[in-house]
């Protein structure tokens, strides 16, 4: 087995997209599972669609065609806008893109003439987050000249909340989002149009038990493979929180002084944090670093603290504990961490399905830096 690694285990990936499928079915709602984060695994995009997500979604083009070339059919969504130098790769591989930008609809539109293509575009609306998305008052025009583009379709309205600014979805910004879809969509025909409301930080708002208006659909990531909503990083309620865990080795464990000695200057990563001297503790390091994860997003196992991270180095506290090189230590991750371990070519990936027995271990995750 390579260590580091992450372990992931495919049947609590299961476990989760399905719940929350059926919960949001109840409120009519579809998933889109979202697969950036593990780079269009298609082991794991398997799994969602099997558990019922009703397409597939991803911000990069590259883990698209890479679903593509493992026999994905299920419909693709690019949720990011797509590049203009990107444009043929879109309309070649991607069912919807997700759109702001005229220049590039014009551009998509020249694209699928040329292969003879229909793509089909949704238009990202902006509510306040001041991320992606076309200013409201926009919307009816741009939707006009969607609808002159040849071999474009235009099949509906998306926002986004809460990734840069903190917005949180609430009735507000998600009434706007609807009374914008009553007005510019005929209303007999809404269901044939995808209102995507949002990602997992939108799962507050839909089951907080008011209507959920005109929204169809949401793109769910965090909330499948952490099992937490990303507001407050709360456990969501029967899911699992530890589908996804990183395994690391010890490769140094000895009784050290808490306290550096000499004079000090800037550590590799800015000025470090001053420490207390405890005496002589357990110090032991791990084989994991900055490179591979983001340790503000590590939780240690119990009775084990987090003292110290470099490039390559996790420094440990173990308190009465003094693990021997060689003992793999198993920690659980936030949505940062899991971004940046899945994206790193020295963690390796490991899948597996946990028996019936497994027991549920929701523990609240660290909130993102
Ligand atoms: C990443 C992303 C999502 C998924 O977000 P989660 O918080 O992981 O559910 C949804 N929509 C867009 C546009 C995204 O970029």
């Amino acid at each position: 087995m390579n260590n580091p690694r992450l372990s992931i285990d495919l049947r609590k990936i299961h476990h989760n997209t399905q719940r929350l499928v059926s919960l949001l079915n109840g409120k009519g709602i579809s998933v889109t599972g979202v697969t950036k984060s593990f780079l269009g695994d298609p082991q794991i995009a398997h799994k969602m669609l099997h558990a019922g997500v009703t397409s597939l979604g991803d911000s990069r083009i590259e883990n698209i065609e890479r679903m593509r070339r493992s026999g994905i059919n299920a419909q693709l969504i690019l949720i990011r806008s797509p590049m203009l130098s990107q444009v043929e790769r879109v309309v070649e591989s991607v069912d919807i893109s997700f759109n702001t930008e005229i220049i590039v609809l014009r551009a998509l539109s020249t694209a699928a003439i040329k292969v003879g293509k229909t793509h089909k575009v949704l238009l990202m609306v902006e509510l306040g987050d001041l991320r992606e998305g076309i200013l409201p008052i926009d919307v009816e025009r741009t939707i006009a000249e969607v609808k002159k583009l040849k071999n474009l379709k235009f099949v509906g309205l998306g926002a986004n909340l809460a990734c840069r600014s903190g917005v949180k979805p609430d009735n507000r910004n998600m009434s706007e989002l609807s009374n914008l879809c009553l007005r510019l969509i005929p209303q007999n025909t809404h269901s044939k149009y995808m209102i995507s409301g949002g990602n997992s930080s939108n799962l507050n708002w839909a089951f907080s038990g008011d209507t959920v208006g005109q929204v169809n659909n949401l793109r769910l990531g965090e909330a499948i493979l952490l099992g937490v909503e990303p507001l407050h990083r709360n456990p969501i309620e029967g899911l699992f929180t530890d589908a996804i865990r990183l395994i690391a080795e010890v490769i140094e464990s000895k009784s050290k002084p808490s306290k550096p000695w000499g004079e000090f200057a800037q550590s590799a990563f800015g000025t470090a944090a001053k420490t207390k001297d405890q005496g002589d503790i357990n110090q032991v390091i791990v084989a994991i670093g900055r490179q591979d994860v983001d340790p503000c997003g590590l939780v240690p196992p119990s009775d084990i603290d987090i003292i110290g991270m470099s490039s390559d180095h996790l420094i440990l506290n173990t308190r009465g504990k003094k693990p021997t090189v060689g003992t793999e230590l198993v920690f659980q991750l936030n949505y940062s961490a899991v971004l940046r371990a899945m994206t790193s070519p020295h963690v390796s990936k490991e899948f597996f399905e946990s028996g019936e027995s497994n027991l549920y271990q929701n523990q609240t995750m660290p909130n993102a830096a």
